[in-house]
């Protein structure tokens, strides 16, 4: 089963179960059975390390000692592992509220705000090339990706504001001052990826880490500069684009991760680091080279972003 999109999918309602918290090493974890029960999944099904949550709609699949979780298909890099010390299966709390219910329960989130405009940032810019690719510079595709990407969103009705549409130089201070400034609005800033390893390749999406847990790629845990508290949301936008993007674009799924880079901390709205693939990897450089996949990746970010309207929009 692949539904594309979770959280246009999900009208979830909150079981009468509670939390039972369980403190494991200085953490608190919740159970698999009490996930079970809270979301109303039918059953667990065990597979050696791996424990499905099984429902009509919808599928979650944990696996012991892993960060990576997958729902409807698609990957997330959770920020503490899936532990089993005892009999049970534990996520932690942090986990839980900032990552798997924003996913399951999107009408949830609290003090969402609507919003009707798009800042675009398109990574890089000038002396500051990005990534060298095999076949162009990383500032080139972003540039193009993100007018694409502008265009796009005109089209579904929504307003843009760019941070650059000229090959111009902006320290990321500039990005997020400008990006803040900008009323009821989310935030897209387009990359591209770039490896020493030639075969890394796909599609990765990053949403803020929340405070107190480390990025992805390593680093100290830490907290993170007022202005973003808008855990849910970003969650929630991230994981729209990026099930959208493994649906219609058919590359390597690299997952939903989580960073601290400034263009993320700073801003005051919610928002996302997109990368639309390798443009060190033979074939993703290729793909990116081209502007039938440039204009792909737009229009169904441009989608993405409609569909994660709706989903937030539900006010319960
Ligand atoms: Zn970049």
């Amino acid at each position: 089963m692949f539904v594309s999109v979770p959280v246009q999918q999900q009208k979830m309602e909150a079981a009468s179960a509670e939390w039972k918290l369980i403190s494991y090493r200085g953490l608190k974890y919740v159970s698999a059975a009490n996930v079970k029960s809270f979301y109303r999944f039918t059953a667990i099904e065990e597979r050696g390390k791996k424990l499905i949550f099984k429902s009509p709609n919808l599928e979650m699949e944990w696996e012991i000692n892993s960060k990576d979780i997958y729902i409807n298909k698609v990957k997330f890099v959770m920020s503490f592992a899936v532990i089993k010390p005892t009999h049970r299966a534990i996520v932690s709390v942090v986990d839980l509220a900032k990552l798997i219910d924003p996913i399951l329960r999107p009408s949830y989130i609290k003090h969402v705000s609507s919003f009707d405009t798009v800042v675009i940032d398109a990574g890089h810019g000038d002396h500051d090339s990005g990534a060298v690719g095999l076949l162009g510079y990383e500032k080139k595709y972003c540039l193009d990706t993100a007018l694409r990407l502008e265009r796009a969103l005109k089209k579904r009705g929504f307003k843009t504001h760019m941070t650059r549409r000229t090959d111009k130089y902006l320290s990321l201070g500039q990005r997020v001052r400008e990006a803040n400034s900008v009323k009821n609005a989310i935030f897209i800033s387009v990359h591209f990826n770039s490896s020493d390893n030639r075969l890394a390749n796909g599609i990765e999406t990053y949403a803020l880490a929340p405070q107190g847990t480390v990025s992805t790629n390593g680093g100290r845990a830490g907290g993170y500069r007022k202005g973003n508290n808008r855990d849910g949301e970003n969650i929630a936008l991230a994981t729209a684009v990026h099930a959208m993007a493994m649906h219609r674009m058919g590359v390597e799924d690299r997952g939903v991760k989580r960073a601290r880079f400034n263009v993320l901390t700073g801003i005051n709205k919610p928002a996302i680091l997109f990368e639309g693939g390798f443009v060190t990897h033979s074939g993703d450089a290729q793909r990116i080279n081209s502007w039938e996949y440039r204009e792909k990746l737009a229009n169904t970010i441009a989608e993405a972003v409609s569909a994660f309207r709706k989903a937030v929009g539900k006010k319960k």
